[in-house]
């Protein structure tokens, strides 16, 4: 089954359980200007489960663009190196504002992946927090799941809430065991963080409000927020172990193969780059269409930051010129007919890309070439300092995560203190020499993005409450 294929018939089974489908909202949260980016299906109802904005339904389905490379969710340095994650990825869900609770989300879940798309329930491993006997009665009793398929969990993984405040709950997450001969075992063991079990649905119980004082009081309506990954369900149903293996993702690896002239499997380590590539047009080509614009600020710089490290991917696979923005034409193939913003922003998407490849390029070189000879001189169980990586970042464009990046592996460590300070003298420099925004030697095409979108505004990271996703 395709992974379009997926997506639809998620939406379609529970449209017909009567939830009304609606569109993913926008990858720029809108009206939470503390939450970096939407990194769940519930960022767009979050009011509603408030209770301070009410819909014309009470039960609904999504499929939600969503990006975790920035804030409390980030899961960038994961990526090409978990089977699992991705920066951006779709999440399937459901939701029930006040309308049904535990018995149906179960059910719902139970039956969509055995009954819909005919899981072997032997393969499904389930969680429920430490204390939910509701739950853990409901899967063992009512659907029959034996106590060796079924942990109890503490509230690090299986508790959600909001915020420090508000709405929260117990979630219970479903596993697949992808078999034995993958390294990793069921959640609540040593072992959980292999990628054998992979958690492809995580059901959340929205049932208590959370006081200042941490006092629990039972909602009077509770709510069901559910998020399942749908490159993941993909990877189940299309018989592979890895995400990237999943049609979608084989068909932009190979895009990027045409391109390079390396191929999935030729080497352990270009198939990391590979996945890098793919994963991150994903990531890029989204925000552009949802106007966020590259910059050296807030989103805009995650923005840059995922493009700079696919550069030097591509760098990686004997890449000298920009090219990246050619492979924006297969993601619209594979993606556009779903979500229209990328096709109608094809033109755009790939003009920014191609500048933004072409500005970095110019320095790459010479920034690879001093993060080696700062290496060498660090030595074995040395530290880059300060200054060099200010240097890298400001005369050669290379972020520091970028540069971390490169070093991933050798026991080298970046003085992350010293680089803090240098930028703190050179902000103090750019106030007292400020003379204007330099906002004119942007590229048109960044301004007709913007233009389409009103511009967005990141608050960072103060106030971080608010950022509820589900975990
Ligand atoms: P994991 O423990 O594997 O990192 P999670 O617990 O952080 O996942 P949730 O916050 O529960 O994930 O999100 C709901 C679902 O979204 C997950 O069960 C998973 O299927 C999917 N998902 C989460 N993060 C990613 C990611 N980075 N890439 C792809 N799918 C993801
Ligand atoms: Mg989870
Ligand atoms: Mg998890
Ligand atoms: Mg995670």
């Amino acid at each position: 089954m395709r992974t379009s294929e997926i997506r639809k018939k998620f939406l379609d089974y529970f449209a017909a359980e009567g939830h009304t489908i609606v569109d993913s909202s926008s990858l720029v949260p809108h009206g939470d200007p503390t939450l970096m980016f939407t990194n769940a299906g519930m960022v767009q109802f979050k009011h509603v489960f408030l209770g301070n904005e009410s819909r014309p339904y009470r039960t609904a389905t999504t499929s939600q663009k969503c990006v975790r490379a920035g804030g409390k969710h980030n899961d960038l340095e994961n990526v090409g190196h978990t089977a699992r994650h991705h920066t951006f990825f779709e999440m399937l869900g459901n939701f029930s504002f006040g309308d049904y609770f535990k018995h149906d989300a179960i059910r719902y879940a139970w039956q969509f992946l055995t009954g819909e798309l005919k899981l072997d329930p032997a393969r499904l491993f389930i969680t429920v927090f430490e204390e939910d006997d509701e739950a853990y009665d409901i899967w063992t009793k009512e659907v029959g799941i034996p106590a060796d398929r079924i942990a109890r969990i503490g509230a690090k993984d299986n508790f959600w809430s909001m915020g420090d405040t508000g709405p929260c709950g117990p979630c219970s997450e479903i596993f697949y065991d992808h078999g034995a001969d993958v390294w990793g075992g069921p959640p609540g063991t040593a072992e959980e963080d292999g990628d054998r079990y992979i958690e492809i649905w995580n059901l959340v119980f929205m049932q208590y409000d959370r006081d200042e004082d941490g006092t629990l009081t039972p909602l009077p309506h509770p709510s069901v927020d559910t998020g399942m990954g749908l490159e993941r369900v993909a990877a189940v149903m299309q018989g592979v172990h890895n995400n990237y293996d999943i049609d979608l993702f084989a068909r932009l690896i190979d895009a990027a193969g045409a391109l390079t002239g390396v191929r999935m499997g030729d080497d352990p380590v270009s198939d990391v780059s590979l996945r890098v590539l793919a994963d991150h047009l994903r990531s890029v080509s989204f925000l552009l269409a949802d106007g966020v614009l590259p910059s050296n600020e807030g989103r805009g710089f995650v923005l840059r930051r995922i493009l700079r490290r696919a550069c030097r991917h591509g760098r990686l696979l004997g890449m000298y010129e920009a090219f990246i923005y050619k492979l924006v034409d297969a993601l619209v193939a594979e993606m556009g007919d779903h979500f229209a913003e990328l096709k109608e922003s094809q033109g755009n998407i790939e003009q920014v890309i191609r500048i933004e490849e072409e500005r970095f390029i110019k320095t790459l070189d010479k920034g690879l070439k001093l993060v080696e000879q700062a290496a060498a001189s660090a030595g074995k169980g040395g530290t880059i300092p300060g200054e060099t990586l200010f240097a890298l970042y400001d005369t050669f464009g290379f972020p520091t995560d970028l540069t971390a990046d490169i070093l991933k592996g050798t026991d080298i460590s970046l003085d992350m203190d010293g680089f803090e300070r240098c930028m703190e003298e050179q902000r103090t420099r750019a106030r007292a020499a400020w003379g204007g925004s330099g906002e004119s030697a942007l590229p048109k095409a960044l301004f007709e993005l913007r233009e389409h979108h009103g511009p967005t505004e990141f608050l960072g990271y103060d106030t971080l409450s608010s950022e509820g996703v589900i975990t």
